[in-house]
């Protein structure tokens, strides 16, 4: 596979741009079974053609880009309208099994992750246990080389057609928190897993309850020590919030300029209050790119993500909600018609946009527990009487 790592940023630009006018798949089917398989057969594309993982090690099936060159493909991929990957869970557990897996579990694991052979989802929140994550409850009993989980995940992205787990279960006594958590890679074709759909606001079934009932799990199959998962889930959530959203800044860049178009064609383009809110979506848009950046080189040098993780994840929530917002308002009565209204014909996207960014604000952290996260850790503010941020989904 060609090492692109010591390209010039035109060159890349230039190799990238025949490759995807080459290969570009087309537009995505709207049937979610053929929807996913043509997801898959699109990053199994980019894998096999070493156009994965700009970011990632060679060594496990990554390009290893320099950071200014990664920005340069996520800006190519999104002016050529790529199909995006099944899930973004790749770039959530990928760093996670590199920086606490060992070495077998990375072989294991990241080339199939990285080309989508596997999928995976991400099994952290419970009933009751949500922002008050080291509450959970899932148990995880030694018995010889294995571990037998029981118990209840729920919001599960993707879990009804995933392959692995990335699981948070309770190893420690019962009230011994974050000190008694220990991270296991769960298969979910093992015997004692159901997924149960759940359909959201957008008519999609996004995520799954999980049922886990004696589920056999190796040792071998444990990320990092014993009653030592919490250190590897606190470096997940700083992924999901931040790494995870990079590609998303440069995605947001067209779609930023499409909202100028729509707002054209709506005969509002001139209008000072449409013109207002166009320009801070321009300027957020901007915003959210740079710190993308900002935290992808903090992570490339070596460190993670930490309380930078809740400014972004906060800042890219209340961002597409707010462009999505300005979207539907735009298509004045239009804004109230059913996604799939012919009559909206290919507008119908902002509205479904608008629907599924609703849970901006609350998947990866809400919004609220962001901010306390803000306060406490980057302002050094004092929390008043809210409940101790280390007991919550704080990234620290
Ligand atoms: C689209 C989507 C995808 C998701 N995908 C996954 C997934 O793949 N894997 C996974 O494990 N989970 C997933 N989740 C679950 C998500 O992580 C939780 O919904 C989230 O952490 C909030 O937990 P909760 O729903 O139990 O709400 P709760 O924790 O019960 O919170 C309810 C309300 O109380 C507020 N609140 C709670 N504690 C505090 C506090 N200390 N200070 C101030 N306010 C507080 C919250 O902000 C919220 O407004 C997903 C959720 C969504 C919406």
């Amino acid at each position: 596979m060609s090492d692109r790592s010591a390209l010039t940023a035109d060159q890349l630009a230039a190799e990238l741009q025949a490759f995807l006018a080459a290969h570009h798949p087309g537009r995505m089917p709207r049937d979610p079974a053929e929807r996913l398989a043509f997801q898959k057969a699109w990053q199994v594309t980019l894998f096999d053609n070493g156009w994965s993982g700009p970011g990632w090690p060679q060594r496990w099936g990554g390009m290893g880009l320099p950071l200014p060159l990664q920005a340069v493909y996520h800006r190519e991929m999104a002016l050529a309208r790529v199909p995006v990957p099944p899930n973004n869970i790749a770039t959530i557990v990928g760093p996670t099994i590199l920086a606490r897996g060992t070495d077998e579990q990375r072989e294991r694991w990241i080339p199939p992750l990285l080309r989508y052979d596997e999928l995976w989802c991400q099994g952290f929140s419970e009933p009751d246990a949500g922002s008050d994550l080291t509450s959970l409850r899932t148990r995880a009993v030694p018995d010889g080389d294995s571990y037998r989980v029981t118990g209840r995940k729920v919001w599960i992205s993707s879990a009804a057609f995933a392959d692995w787990m990335l699981c948070l279960t309770r190893t420690g006594p019962a009230g011994s928190g974050a000190a008694g958590i220990t991270c296991l890679a769960v298969d979910m074709h093992a015997p004692g897993v159901r997924a149960a759909k759940l359909r959201d606001m957008t008519g999609g079934a996004h995520f799954a309850e999980v049922e886990l009932d004696d589920v056999v799990v190796p040792v071998a199959h444990r990320i990092g020590a014993e009653n030592e998962g919490w250190t590897a889930a606190r470096a997940t959530m700083g992924y999901e919030r931040s790494t995870s959203l990079s590609a998303a800044g440069m995605r947001y860049q067209r779609v930023t300029r499409d909202l100028l178009e729509l707002a054209r064609r709506r005969g509002l383009a001139d209008d000072p209050y449409v013109r207002d809110r166009l320009a801070q979506v321009v300027t957020g848009a901007r915003l959210l790119e740079w710190s993308g950046q900002r935290v992808l080189a903090r992570v490339l040098e070596g460190g993670e993500p930490g309380p930078l993780a809740s400014v972004i994840r906060l800042q890219h929530g209340t961002f597409e909600q707010g462009l999505h917002e300005l979207a539907v308002d735009l298509l004045g009565p239009h804004g109230q018609l059913d996604p799939a209204d012919p009559a909206l014909e290919r507008d119908g996207a902002w509205l479904r946009g608008f629907l599924r960014t609703r849970a901006s604000t609350i998947g990866a952290g809400t919004s609220e527990i962001q901010r306390t996260t803000i306060a406490d850790k980057v302002l050094g503010l004092p929390v008043g009487s809210a409940p101790p941020i280390k007991s919550t989904r704080s990234s620290r």
